[in-house]
């Protein structure tokens, strides 16, 4: 396995776990060269699972794909990329098990949603707000209102969340500016 900062290929396994379902074997290895740590993972060769978009049109499974959607969602927030491996895992797995070879888009964003939700309240709005594609701002809001119910935040959390929304609505698709907070 070629390190993908400096492509020595000799590297060593750190730590070696089953994924939940024990279907994947996870291996965080670190360089001999360089000493930097990649995570690699052993599975069981499947069915490809294929995504239908909103359109009805067809495309594979990209996991990795599925991590940088997330990953946007999560930009600047205190969410570590192992955590977003990790629903990327869950949700393949999950997927893989029923069995469908054929999953709405919308599944699987309602899926990272569902998980995204108890890990950081601003990227599951921000995701949310992609896969639900909202188109108002008060749907923004309730759906933050319904969180903050269900989390117990105070009103100085909740208040800076609509911030965030409010700033989301005025510029669409733009990064939000959390700096100011
Ligand atoms: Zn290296």
């Amino acid at each position: 396995m070629r390190c993908p900062y400096c492509g020595n290929t000799n590297n060593r396994v750190v730590d070696s776990r089953a994924s939940r379902e024990g279907r994947a074997i996870r291996r965080r290895r670190e360089c001999q060269s360089c000493q930097g740590r990649f995570t690699t993972y052993e599975r069981i060769e499947q069915q490809p699972l294929s995504i239908k978009k909103r359109d009805g049109s067809l495309e594979p499974f990209d996991r990795s794909k599925l991590i940088r959607g997330i990953q946007v969602a999560c930009a600047r927030r205190p969410v570590r990329l192992e955590q977003i491996e990790g629903i990327a895992e869950v949700i393949e797995e999950a997927l893989e098990r029923a069995g469908a070879g054929e999953v709405d888009s919308q599944r699987i964003g309602t899926l990272v949603m569902e998980r995204l939700r108890d890990i950081d309240q601003v990227a599951y709005v921000r995701f949310a707000s992609v896969y639900r594609n909202f188109q108002v701002t008060e749907e923004y809001l309730d759906a933050v209102r319904a969180l903050a119910e269900r989390r117990g935040y105070d009103d100085a959390q909740l208040d800076f969340l609509e911030s965030v929304l409010s700033d989301e609505s005025t510029t669409p698709g733009g990064s939000v500016d959390e700096d100011g907070e």
